[in-house]
């Protein structure tokens, strides 16, 4: 009997978001390809697992991709991401910034906090960058939802075991190394299934 059903977010298009330490390279691309990664992982530890972007040319919208999880009725949401900094740093600070932040739904804060953690302490530990934090960021207009549109889409469909993952800095020389490289990306992948095999009991409530 299948463990449940999750679904994965590459996010952005096949070129959304170029890292900037070396040309050729997508977030959105390396993205999908993480996405498939754990998509095989978790299949081979008995998940059934639904991808919002089937190509890596897919670029369904926000609601789209949030929606997919209630309406599929999963478990588990993960947004899958690297990060740039925002427009406050400084030209000298921009390529030292790396380290990995997970974002949870504030839909059930208390039952997301302990999965948020293991997920992005696994990512720390496998990337070997710093540790940003677990975060969640309130919708202005009603601080009840999430900002993030993937989050708050899943989260209204009904799977509020929603996270949106930042692997590191596609801006930053270590991070995006990391990134560049798909056995490292397997590794990545491999290390997140465990910890979500391991949480299934927290995850599925
Ligand atoms: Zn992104």
């Amino acid at each position: 009997m299948p463990k449940g059903l999750i679904v994965l977010d590459p996010g952005h298009g096949q070129f959304g978001n170029p890292h900037t330490t070396k040309a050729g390279f997508f977030e959105g691309t390396q993205n999908f390809i993480l996405a498939c990664l754990l998509r095989d992982e978790l299949v081979a530890r008995g998940f059934e697992v639904l991808l919002t972007r089937r190509r890596v040319e897919d670029n369904p919208t926000l609601e789209e991709r949030g929606r997919l999880a209630g309406e599929s009725g999963a478990i588990l949401f993960l947004s899958l991401h690297s990060n740039a900094p925002g427009t406050e740093a400084t030209p000298e600070r921009y390529p030292r910034i790396r380290g990995a932040e997970t974002f949870y739904s504030v839909s059930d804060e208390a039952g997301n906090i302990p999965i948020a953690r293991a997920l992005n302490n696994v990512v720390v530990e496998v990337m070997n960058t710093e540790d940003r934090g677990i975060k969640t960021r309130r919708h202005p207009d009603n601080p009840e939802q999430d900002y993030y549109g993937v989050l708050r889409y899943s989260a209204q469909s009904g799977c509020r075991r929603a996270f949106l993952i930042e692997h590191g800095f596609h801006t930053n020389p270590e991070d995006s190394a990391f990134l560049q490289d798909t056995e490292s990306l397997a590794r990545l992948a491999a290390a997140e299934a465990g910890v979500i095999d391991r949480l299934l009991p927290l995850i599925k409530v």
